[in-house]
């Protein structure tokens, strides 16, 4: 996508600055985000009257879903279901940010809604107790569509100061990177850490571990937040897998996981019992592993290829690694480094619960 690259279309933030601390006379702001049909995010506010503490306080809400790829124009209504409420960074004070699910008319989840599927596996298996972190790596991109920094014309220097990189012309916008961290702190987002990526302008933030359905969550208010973070900036966030084709890395969402018998003396074991699954039905996963995976996927790059399955310790061109001290410790959890950094993680977590015990019985 290419944007206008002129500097009035940034917003003049430096003037809303008076307007935040009028009261606001016991109302709340509440922001309704939800996910739509091209795997971004959308959110609309709405006036409340009073704190909330609970979401179930809140009532549904609706959307054109024909404007987001989520419903045809004769039959637009999606209805935004609350299911989680966490303090706004933005707006601070009562205001609430409220991840939504989306629901169709009558009375089904929305065919985006991918939430739905993946909360009832975790609740299925909750005794399992699965715990998921995942590494979310993305690209900046400055108005005209190239990463952010980069040369006008041609290319930076090759790959290798970057990755952590320290000083001027190693890392790109740090500034966004810590706002986005501070906010996701805020928000009780449980951000783990962040790091400069081997790409110049390309950063990775990693969410959890969090147990079940609170992964895909606060993986997607992380989302909202760095695209939100980014906007006051005037940056373009993508999680294209393959932003830049040749030789400059791509971008994942290395997936750890481990479960209750994993984490106990003794549960490689476990973990490596789940590799034989996971062999088995590497096509599946693959499905729902992001879109323009395969470009990034390519045996280079610290890749595996997207073609076939196999797992090792320490290696980092494998489609799944266990980590040496998890090898030596004979516990721990292992990395799924197969999905792309524009995968969803409802979908992920989803199909590794699948795989891992199988799916709901209706
Ligand atoms: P890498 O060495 O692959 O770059 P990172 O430090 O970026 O690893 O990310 C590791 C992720 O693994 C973090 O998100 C962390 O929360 C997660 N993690 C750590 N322990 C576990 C565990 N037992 N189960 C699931 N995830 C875990
Ligand atoms: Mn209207
Ligand atoms: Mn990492
Ligand atoms: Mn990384
Ligand atoms: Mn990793």
């Amino acid at each position: 996508m290419i944007y206008k690259a002129e500097s009035t279309t940034i917003s003049n933030t430096e003037n809303l600055r008076k307007y935040l601390d009028l009261p606001q006379k016991g109302f709340t702001m509440a922001e309704y985000i939800w996910i739509d049909g091209h795997g971004g995010v959308r959110s609309k506010t709405k006036t409340i009257e009073g704190p909330c503490k609970d979401v179930k306080e809140l009532s549904e809400w609706n959307f054109d879903g024909s404007s987001t790829g989520q419903a045809p124009g004769d039959n637009s209504d999606v209805y935004l279901r609350p299911v989680k409420i966490f303090p706004d960074p933005f707006r601070r004070g009562d205001n609430i940010l409220v991840l939504c699910e989306c629901w169709d008319h009558d009375g089904t989840p929305n065919k985006f809604n991918y939430r739905h599927d993946c909360a009832r596996l975790m609740e299925a298996n909750a005794k399992q107790e699965p715990w998921f972190g995942l590494e979310q790596e993305y690209t900046l991109l400055g108005l005209d569509g190239r990463p952010y920094g980069w040369p006008k014309q041609g290319f930076p220097g090759p790959q290798g100061p970057y990755y952590c990189g320290v000083g001027t012309g190693k890392v790109y916008c740090r500034d966004i990177v810590e706002a986005h961290y501070k906010a996701c702190l805020y928000a009780n987002v449980k951000i783990a850490g962040i790091n400069a990526e081997v790409m110049p302008a390309q950063w990775e933030f990693q969410v959890g571990p969090c147990e079940g359905i609170n992964l895909g969550d606060e993986l997607w208010m992380a989302r909202f937040l760095l695209h939100r973070v980014a906007e006051e900036f005037g940056v373009i966030i993508t999680f294209h897998p393959k932003p830049i084709p040749g030789d400059w890395n791509g971008a994942g969402l290395h997936t750890n996981v481990s479960t209750k018998d994993m984490r106990l003396d003794g549960g490689l074991k476990t973990i490596k019992s789940v590799m034989d699954k996971l062999e088995k039905r590497h096509v599946e996963h693959i499905k729902v592993y992001g879109e323009g995976n395969e470009a990034r996927m390519t045996g280079a790059h610290e890749t595996a290829n997207i073609d076939k399955f196999n797992w090792g310790v320490a290696d980092r061109g494998a489609s799944v690694r266990i980590p040496r001290q998890c090898a030596a410790a004979g516990k721990g959890y292992f990395e799924d480094r197969r999905p792309a950094s524009n995968a969803d993680p409802y979908q992920i977590t989803g199909m590794m619960m699948e795989t891992m015990f199988g799916g709901v019985p209706d």
